[in-house]
């Protein structure tokens, strides 16, 4: 699975796994750094985020956001000039696609359609990570990167942030186009994130263990307690680990491993775990003095 993982997602190879075949150009590929010299990377002052609200209003107000809901992507922005809305955009992502990249391609969009406009304009973003990840310098992101490189091209453009759900017009609007975009914006392709093809391959490990689980002949007795696998960390005490698998201080065990001569229990029953725990008189007098001594 980490091999797999590695080819497809870092080093641009298609592979299989599990008879399912991962192309990786369907996945996002780490980019090249920017090729941006850093003194002309003048970003830093342009963008604000952290309890900002608009003030320095510009003729249009563009407000972008991404929505996912019912495990469906979207992303919008809208312009708003003299109370009016002038422009509106939706995109539908595949549902593979996560909310921030869906707010970063609202953000990317609407870098590039006011680029086209020649005056101020202010574009407003809920999201802090979309506006820290803008800020800065070394990101691998591929549209995080292009949304930069035409913000460096065109200075007249700021970014902001905008609390979300506080009555701000432009951002309400935009929440619902984002909202609907889920399913009936225009289709748009962003590669799938890193962390889609290892929610998939894990998936795909896991359905592969339980079915060796199931059809596998060593265990049984840890099977009908356990027949459900997981991959989180079962927390058992070191006498229930004993009880399930069956290797423990019993007769039944130590003579399968020759260290006892009979598997009978002192109190003439067969000393298996099922009867330790329940019926054994000698370990359950032991078990009485501890509890008295307490
Ligand atoms: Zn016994």
């Amino acid at each position: 699975m980490q091999s797999t993982l590695v080819r497809v997602g870092r080093l641009g190879r298609n592979c299989d796994y599990e008879g399912i075949h991962f192309d990786h150009g369907s996945y996002e590929q780490p980019s090249p750094p920017s090729t941006i010299h850093p003194a002309l990377f003048s970003l830093e002052d342009r963008i604000t985020h952290g309890g900002q609200v608009p003030s320095n209003r510009t003729p249009i107000e563009v407000y972008t956001d991404g929505s996912k809901i019912n495990d469906k992507t979207g992303s919008a922005f809208c312009a708003i000039a003299n109370e009016a809305i002038t422009k509106t955009w939706k995109a539908k992502l595949s549902p593979a696609n996560t909310v921030f990249e869906a707010k970063m391609l609202a953000l990317k969009a609407a870098t590039e359609w006011v680029n086209t406009a020649n005056e101020d304009v202010n574009i407003w973003s809920d999201s802090e990570s979309s506006l820290q990840a803008l800020k800065s310098f070394n990101v691998k992101s591929k549209i995080t990167q292009e949304a930069e490189m035409t913000l460096l091209k065109n200075a007249r453009i700021r970014l902001g942030w905008v609390k979300a759900h506080i009555d701000i017009k432009g951002n309400e609007i935009v929440d619902i186009l984002a909202k609907e975009a889920t399913t009936d914006g225009i289709p748009a392709s962003l590669p799938f994130p890193k962390s889609f093809l290892k929610k998939q391959l894990l998936q795909l490990s896991l359905s592969r263990w339980q079915t060796e689980w199931d059809n596998g002949e060593t265990d049984i007795s840890v099977y009908s307690i356990i027949p459900q696998i997981s991959n989180k960390q079962l927390h058992f005490s070191g006498e229930c680990i004993q009880f399930a698998t069956g290797y423990g201080p019993f007769p039944s065990c130590l003579k399968r491993f020759g260290l006892h001569s009979t598997d009978y229990s002192g109190c003439g029953e067969i000393g298996n775990p099922l009867h330790h725990a329940t019926r054994c008189p000698l370990y359950l007098i032991n078990i009485r003095n501890q509890a008295h001594n307490l």
